[in-house]
């Protein structure tokens, strides 16, 4: 969930703890995660600067919402002109026109920017609305540094390209097996069947294999399919355990492998 806006975050854990109740479940039952971005710096326009891409996309997602919070009610138009302005071919660039629509004070209002005393107090707060934690995905965990890393090997070793084995990309900082194996898949259209924590449960649940490395688990569905349906078996295998064969809620009953699998009317578990 984002933004990171205390009140929005309140409303949201409640929502989910009211859904929760409803279908006669315990809390606990759910990690509750918020997602934003923060920047720390002791220079207040570059913190700002840094995430304010992301602030623009906070703002076109909660355009629609028909009652926001008091601390986000104030910037109802320009959230407005966030949404007019939004061009999703840029998405979340660093360099989309679109993050030009917020302003520094809606900025400040939807993402954690500041030096870091202030980002460590705003976190702080955030954590106190209810949610289990907080996940930093652009600059948190020493991603940063790690792209940064990536970038100046692709300059200093690949003339600028991005390399094209799977092999090579996987030596980059920061890039994994998995990863490297969808790059290749997609940018270049290279066979390659990576295994996420979908692909992997769907395949055990199915008898496909048994194994629990993902490396050792790719090894065994490649023996299985000819190298021309391995990319498309990585797409139907995630797709099948996003919206069917969920990890906590296997829907079997509406499942077309519902014959042919040997863990139909599975519970919670791989
Ligand atoms: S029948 Fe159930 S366990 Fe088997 S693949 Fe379908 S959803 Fe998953």
């Amino acid at each position: 969930m984002g933004p990171a806006e205390e009140g929005f975050v309140r409303r949201q854990v409640q929502w989910v703890e009211d859904g929760l109740r409803e279908a006669g479940r315990k809390r606990s039952d759910l990690e509750i995660c918020l997602v934003t971005t923060t920047s720390a710096s002791s220079d207040p326009a570059r913190a700002l600067d840094d995430l304010r891409s992301w602030a623009s996309t906070e703002a076109r997602l909660i355009a629609d919402f028909a009652e926001l919070p008091p601390g986000l009610e104030r910037f109802r138009a320009e959230i407005e002109g966030a949404k007019a302005g939004y061009d999703y071919s840029q998405h979340l660039s660093t360099h989309a026109g679109h993050q030009r629509t917020v302003s520094d004070d809606l900025a400040r209002a939807l993402a954690v920017a500041g030096n870091p005393e202030e980002c460590g107090r705003r976190i702080a707060g955030l954590l106190s609305a209810g949610v289990d934690g907080c996940i930093f995905p652009l600059m948190g965990g020493g991603r940063l540094e790690r792209l940064r890393a990536a970038m100046a090997r692709i300059a200093r070793e690949h003339a600028g390209k991005l390399p094209r084995t799977r092999e090579e990309l996987y030596d980059l900082p920061g890039v994994g097996w998995k990863t490297a194996g969808v790059v290749v898949n997609h940018a270049f259209a290279t066979p390659a069947l990576p295994v996420d924590t979908h692909v992997g449960r769907v395949a055990r649940r199915l008898g496909l294999t048994r194994q629990e490395d993902p490396r050792k688990v790719e090894e065994e569905l490649s023996s299985l399919l000819p190298e021309r349906l391995w990319g498309r078996a990585h797409q139907l295998l995630i797709w099948h355990g996003r919206r069917t064969c969920e990890a906590r809620r296997p829907h079997c009953s509406r499942c077309v492998l519902l014959d042919l699998c040997p863990r139909r009317g599975v519970k919670e578990s791989d």
